[in-house]
């Protein structure tokens, strides 16, 4: 029996000036976090998503806890997130010292439920002066938090809707959706601020790191301070805050910035990974994809389903797969479930336990040719009507 290759669910592809800008990186000496491409790959991040500022970070974790910071989130603060997302958002939340409250998401879409933010806050907060309280928990509410996941958005206007109502900031998680329009505005330039990640599974990658975008210059301001260790005096080192040292490396940006030359040209092939999987699974009327809504525009950063029949279909189907070297994925364990917050306030929580027991991420590298991607079709039938 021949051993086949391994498909991966999510690798990069490396097509474009990583070596060359590499290069100069090593002959010039700059390798650090003071080098010339770190400041040319926020102008590149901020030009191409058309916001005014971006601060690099050493990975989009780092990028969500500064963008939280900048937006005044601090101990003892609730902050709102959708139950359903990589955990990373939910642990930046706990560096500021404050609490993740987790709401729904849509059955469509996956993105957090604008209608559950705002049933939440219409049963459980209260103005007070300027601030607004969980009258359950006596906590400050300081952010919302959506999650633009799999590379689609979020629904923004009316998540802002919302945030406007209760004056709260729109604090974003874009890890997963570089490029991602919502109806022809670019995601990074909506709400308050944005946070991007380029690790080495996202559409582009700087091997690790990441990015606050915002239009906000102070806010730029204070994200460069906390990002570099806090210095109010550069000669005698005086810091009036606790810093962080977070900045990217311009061996990093380097190769960021190659990547995000090549982006559009992945976003297509990502989008033609998708368009190809629905076509050549458009008879089985037993999965559900996660598809953009008609005026935005998807990255498909992972290609994502829900199937009939419960969890204990969806994992015989998975661990078929995975036995026939097929990296397909489960969507993340919801997050009210996870040890360190199984004590958080929640809102009710239907649709993401749905898709958490029915849903599937398929091999989805821009990179995937359509030998392998009709073998991931092939095997997924057979598993489908094991
Ligand atoms: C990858 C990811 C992050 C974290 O980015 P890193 O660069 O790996 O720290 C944050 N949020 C989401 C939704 C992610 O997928």
């Amino acid at each position: 029996m021949t051993v086949e290759r391994r498909i991966p669910l999510s690798v990069p592809t490396l097509a474009g000036d990583e070596l060359a800008y590499l290069r100069e990186c090593i002959e010039s000496g700059w390798v650090s976090t003071a080098g010339p491409f770190v400041t040319r790959f926020e102008r590149a991040v901020a030009d191409y998503v058309g916001a005014r500022h971006a601060v690099s970070t050493s990975n989009g974790t780092a990028a969500l806890h500064i963008a939280l910071l900048v937006a005044g989130v601090g101990p003892g603060d609730e902050v709102l997130v959708p139950d359903l997302t990589f955990i990373a958002p939910v642990n930046a939340v706990r560096y500021c010292g404050a609490e993740p409250v987790f709401v729904d998401v849509e059955r469509e879409t996956w993105q957090m439920d604008p209608d559950a933010v705002e049933a939440y806050l219409e049963a459980n907060a209260e103005r007070a002066g300027q601030e607004v309280r969980d009258r359950r928990t006596g906590r400050r509410i300081g952010a919302i938090l959506p999650v633009h996941l799999l590379g689609l958005p979020a629904d923004l206007d009316r998540l802002l809707r919302v945030a406007e109502t209760w004056g709260l900031p729109l604090v974003q998680d874009a890890a997963q959706s570089v490029g991602v329009r919502y109806r022809g505005r670019m995601v990074g330039t909506l709400g308050a601020v944005t946070a991007f990640s380029f690790n080495g599974n996202k559409i582009i990658t700087s091997a690790g790191g990441g990015m606050v975008v915002t239009d906000d210059e102070a806010w730029a301001r204070r994200a460069l301070y906390l990002t570099t260790q806090a210095k109010d005096d550069p000669l005698y080192f005086r810091h009036d805050t606790i810093g962080f040292n977070y900045r990217l490396t311009n061996v990093h940006a380097a190769i960021g910035l190659a990547q995000l030359e090549q982006l559009e040209g992945l976003i297509a092939a990502k989008r033609a990974i998708h368009e190809r999987y629905r076509a050549m699974l458009a008879p089985r009327h037993d999965l559900r994809w996660v598809v953009e809504r008609p005026d935005d525009r998807a990255i498909y950063w992972l290609v994502s389903l829900t199937m009939e029949g419960g969890v204990e279909r969806r994992d015989r189907v998975l661990r078929r797969l995975l036995s026939a070297g097929i990296e397909a994925r489960p969507p993340w364990k919801l997050n009210h479930t996870q040890l360190p917050y199984r004590d958080a306030a929640t809102g009710p929580i239907t649709q993401a336990a749905v898709i958490e027991a029915e849903g599937l991420h398929l091999p989805s590298s821009s990179s995937l040719t359509e030998d392998d991607q009709q073998r991931v079709v092939e095997e997924l039938e057979r598993a489908l009507d094991a």
